[in-house]
């Protein structure tokens, strides 16, 4: 089943639990704008290369519609459609006024020079630029994105429409970004993952982990994760996956990983095969990787659009309080709070739904979008 399918099935589940009419499922399902651009650049040897750009805005009910733009070779647009609904869903999970949208690109990032990458963005900018907007969409960085790719969105669009920092989230420092919002979906996932093993009485201190991805979000992790006491006893990524019983040497292996472009080759663990990873013993399972759906029976699931939100959270600090600057600690504070609420709200709806926490965080996100559409009416 394609990323789409998936998606769209669990919704269709929750609207069946939280009984929605009929139409209103049918409208919240169907995005509210697609938009598929032609970016062409000429490369660094002079020759020409053409890239589709793609921009999903799904849904609007709750606010600016919001969500990250990715590179990578594998986008399509059933999976930035997926994304972009689960970007609404998300939102609303973590209760911040935003409806849902994401980006991407067909490129692969790593075979472009950085000023490949500045023209690329530009040009997308270029194409899109009138109908994002600080109250329309909101962009920040995801897969193969970061904070600089912001940096050239905000000054491309800022020619069209005068200086707006505002149209991007998850900018550089230096323009107006956040403290702590490179770390902050790691960070959000250990939280995330906090709240639900405290359920059962046990905390991060002596856990197993295994993190599926050492990218932004699975690097962030498995950091916070060892400071906290965790053991992170295998991680994968593209180029490969060690194992080490005693705990990984986390800072060791980020150092390995940032000067030979993967982990492969590290020498504080055992290379062991990638596809064996998601099989190996322990505790908490993170995957941090593309997306795709996990289910095995007796697991409790920590659901995706809950256990990150906490990149969009701090882009919602950051937007919120342009011009003003929140330290670091009062950012890690407060996106505790976003989480911990998270958590317990979605564990509401699973007792009075009687569901699991997958469907008791559809069903939470689709009910508040459900409501804000129907109070804000369709009258022409
Ligand atoms: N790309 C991140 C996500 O998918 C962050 C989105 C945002 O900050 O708008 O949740």
């Amino acid at each position: 089943m394609n990323a789409l399918a998936a998606t769209s099935r669990n919704f269709k589940q929750a609207a069946k639990l939280l009984g929605l009419d009929s139409k209103l499922e049918k409208s919240l399902l169907i995005p509210f704008r697609e938009i598929k651009v032609e970016c062409t650049i000429p490369k660094d040897d002079g020759t020409l290369a053409s890239y589709v750009g793609f921009r999903v805005q799904h849904d609007n009910a709750r606010g600016p519609m919001k969500g990250g733009i990715r590179y990578h070779h594998e986008v399509d647009p059933d999976e930035v459609n997926a994304l972009a609904q689960l970007m609404t869903w998300k939102t609303a999970v973590a209760n911040i006024p935003y409806g849902g949208a994401k980006g991407g690109i067909g490129c692969s990032p790593g075979e472009l020079s950085i000023s490949e990458l500045e023209r690329l963005t530009r040009v997308f900018t270029q194409k899109i630029h009138d109908l994002i907007g600080i109250h329309t969409d909101v962009p920040a960085p995801d897969m193969g994105t970061n904070s600089q790719t912001m940096a050239w969105i905000l000054d491309e669009y800022s020619k069209f429409h005068g200086y707006s920092p505002a149209v991007v989230t998850g900018k550089p420092v230096d323009l107006g970004g956040s403290l702590g919002r490179d770390a902050a979906t790691g960070r959000g996932v250990l939280f995330a993952t906090e709240a639900l093993l405290a359920e059962h009485g046990k905390g991060i201190a002596g856990q197993r982990f295994v993190i599926q991805g050492f990218g932004n979000v699975g690097s962030w992790a498995a950091q916070l994760i060892s400071e906290a006491g965790g053991k992170v006893i295998a991680i994968s990524d593209v180029t490969g996956a060690v194992k080490n019983s005693n705990g990984l040497d986390i800072a060791k292996l980020m150092k390995h990983s940032s000067e030979n472009r993967g982990i492969k080759g590290f020498d504080g663990g055992d290379a062991i095969d990638p596809r064996s990873l998601l099989t190996e013993e322990c505790d908490v399972l993170i995957p941090a990787a593309l997306g795709g759906i996990l289910s095995k029976k007796g697991v409790l699931i920590l659901p995706d659009i809950l256990a990150n939100s906490g990149g969009v959270t701090v882009s919602y600090f950051e937007w919120n309080i342009q011009g003003f600057m929140w330290d670091e600690e009062k950012v890690n504070n407060e996106l505790k709070t976003y989480m911990t609420r998270g958590f317990r709200d979605v564990k509401e709806m699973c007792r009075s739904h009687n569901c699991d926490l997958r469907m008791g965080a559809f069903t939470l996100g689709v009910n508040r979008v459900a409501r804000a559409t129907v109070l804000r009416g369709w009258e022409a």
